[in-house]
């Protein structure tokens, strides 16, 4: 079982399956709605989700018809997006998600999408906070 939150804590949830089909999605809606440069999204079953506090603090927002992004109206935390041609499952992010997760990544997809500035294997240094030179 996995639990997850918002950033302002308002909204808490637990998922009770697996989480399946994670990708390091690096399309450009991804980019618009995560304000980076990619998302990493997984599903789950939506019988297997339950919101546990905060339901009535989300909303939602339809770019495409049936699919719908739910989202924190405190924080803006992206929790889950539903298609309405799909009800089983919903796609939920995985930085919301505050336990230990065992399944890995299978793919970066949407890679020609990319950001310019974004370089999949950059040999950058790697720090355990910020490069040692920020003011
Ligand atoms: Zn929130
Ligand atoms: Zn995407």
């Amino acid at each position: 079982m996995y639990q997850g939150s918002c950033l302002c804590g308002t909204v808490k949830f637990e998922v009770h399956s697996e989480i399946s089909d994670i990708i390091h999605c690096h399309c450009s809606l991804c980019q618009k709605s995560t304000g980076s440069a990619y998302a990493t999204n997984g599903f789950v079953q939506t019988a297997d989700f339950k919101i546990i506090q905060g339901r009535s603090e989300l909303q939602h927002f339809e770019l495409r018809s049936g699919r719908k992004r739910h989202f924190c109206s405190n924080c803006a935390s992206p929790i889950y997006s539903s298609n309405e041609a799909e009800p089983s499952r919903i796609r939920i992010r995985l930085g919301v998600i505050d336990s230990s997760i065992s399944e890995r990544p299978i793919s970066h997809n949407f890679v020609t999408s990319r950001a310019s500035w974004e370089e999949l294997d950059a040999q950058l240094p790697r720090y355990e906070a910020y490069e040692p030179n920020r003011q």
